[in-house]
């Protein structure tokens, strides 16, 4: 028999510990990541023969380090590279919860959606094209509810396949963020990988866009190496500069709005629309 590692990663509320029970059941331990209050949460089920660990991974937003939530989810995504990480949204709250989604992809660790949330959605008589949406994403896409416990067979099965189909690798999404931050990026990319500065964990352009967030644990472990941080900082600080300039913005906006943009493309195709009930027809 062999063994996986799932990890569920998803925003607060969105029903990771829910399912994370009732795949586990009892097969829980509750610990604490070293040095802080952040719970963790592991279990383990057995699925057709494969022992299957999960880590219910602390609610997030984002992968930045703007808390200590974020960091570990992080954290634990790099320093232990589960086999498929599952990010169970809430279907009624599809549009925000791609955020997270989209940084899952450009972090390039294996990933699948949980539609979680489901019996919510067709409440509000919202209809999702879970099919359109997989494809547009190029990964499976499962419809859930994890109170019921309804989906989690064929969520375990497609975990697991497209796990095995990725065999590990890890495939980061180059998202644009248009001609006032992409050719810095590429720049900083070159340099990153050229010194493989913290490649062996992250994606070079990954690292490169924490440099421009100035996000406080990539730039620390930068400081140590001197002349590479000092490279980076200087083109960070001309595209901070350009960006104040020409568009009186900062790049993490620019980030922002760029991701939302490739969601809002997404969401265009007609992938959540909304039925009119007998009372609002007439
Ligand atoms: P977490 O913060 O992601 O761990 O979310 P929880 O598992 O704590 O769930 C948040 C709330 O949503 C709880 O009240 C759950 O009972 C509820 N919940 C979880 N999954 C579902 C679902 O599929 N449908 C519905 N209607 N409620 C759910
Ligand atoms: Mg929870």
């Amino acid at each position: 028999s062999s063994t996986a590692t799932i990890a569920f990663a998803g925003n607060p509320n969105s029903g990771k510990t829910t399912l994370f029970n009732t795949l586990t059941g009892s097969r829980q331990r509750v610990g604490n990541y070293p040095g802080i209050t952040v719970e963790r949460k592991e279990g383990h089920f057995t699925f057709e023969n494969v022992k299957v660990n999960v880590i219910d991974l602390p609610g997030c937003y984002s992968l930045s380090a703007y808390s200590a939530e974020e960091l570990v989810a992080r954290k634990v995504l790099v320093d232990e590279r589960p086999d498929i990480v599952v990010d169970i949204v809430d279907a009624t709250k599809l549009e925000r919860h791609l955020y997270l989604a989209v940084q899952l992809f450009e972090l390039g660790v294996p990933v699948m959606l949980a539609l979680n949330m489901i019996d919510d959605a067709k409440k509000q008589g919202l209809r999702i094209d879970t099919g359109r949406l997989s494809e547009l994403l190029g990964c499976p896409v499962v419809e859930t509810v994890a109170r019921t416990g309804q989906g989690k067979q064929e969520l375990t099965a497609k975990a697991l396949a497209h796990a095995k189909q990725r065999g590990g690798t890890w495939e980061p999404l180059a998202v644009s963020y248009g001609p006032d931050i992409d050719p810095a990026l590429k720049t900083m990319s070159e340099k990153i990988e050229a010194a493989g500065f913290m490649t062996n964990r992250y994606p070079a352009r990954w690292v490169a866009l924490k440099y421009m967030e100035a996000d406080e644990e990539i730039v620390a472990a930068g400081k140590e190496i001197g002349g590479l941080h000092d490279e980076l900082q200087t083109i960070v600080a001309q595209t901070r500069e350009h960006c104040r300039k020409t568009l009186n913005t900062v790049p993490e906006a620019i980030v922002a709005d760029y991701r939302y943009g490739l969601i809002n493309s997404i969401m265009k195709q007609d992938i959540v629309t909304r039925e009119i009930s007998q009372r609002e027809r007439v």
